[in-house]
């Protein structure tokens, strides 16, 4: 068994048969993939499509899902039912995002999570 380093033929410098850096990265980016991947996983649990918006505002809106479906007041989340549709109630999801759901009588079902910007937007009359 010799001791000396070597390089290795992909420019690091090291002891024994494989690079340990390289085996280090490898490990660590397959760690990252395995952690996307089951996030990723996550969202097929979810009512509506959470994919495009950040992480925080996906856990936060999962937390106000479950509590309607858990028969919470939206008013306990601060949801406000829209002017002009009586029916849409929005609820703050973040400072930057809502949730829009739907009074369904019984029970209130969320639609979507929009920004602000597109809130604003689809707003009718302004
Ligand atoms: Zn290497």
């Amino acid at each position: 068994m010799s001791r000396r380093r070597k390089n290795f033929s992909c420019g690091h410098k090291g002891f024994g048969q494989i690079c340990h850096k390289c085996a280090q990265q490898e490990a660590a980016r397959t760690q990252k993939q395995q952690d996307k991947h089951a996030w990723e996983a996550t969202f097929a649990c979810d009512p509506i499509d959470l994919k495009s918006l950040p992480k925080n505002v996906v856990i936060k809106a999962r937390k106000i899902i479950q509590g309607l479906q858990h028969q919470k007041n939206y008013r306990e989340f601060h949801g406000k039912r829209l002017r002009h549709d009586r029916f849409i109630i929005s609820i703050p999801v973040t400072r930057h995002y809502r949730l829009l759901c739907r009074d369904c009588g019984t029970f209130v079902a969320p639609e979507a999570v929009i920004s602000h910007e597109d809130y604003n937007v689809c707003k009718p009359g302004s």
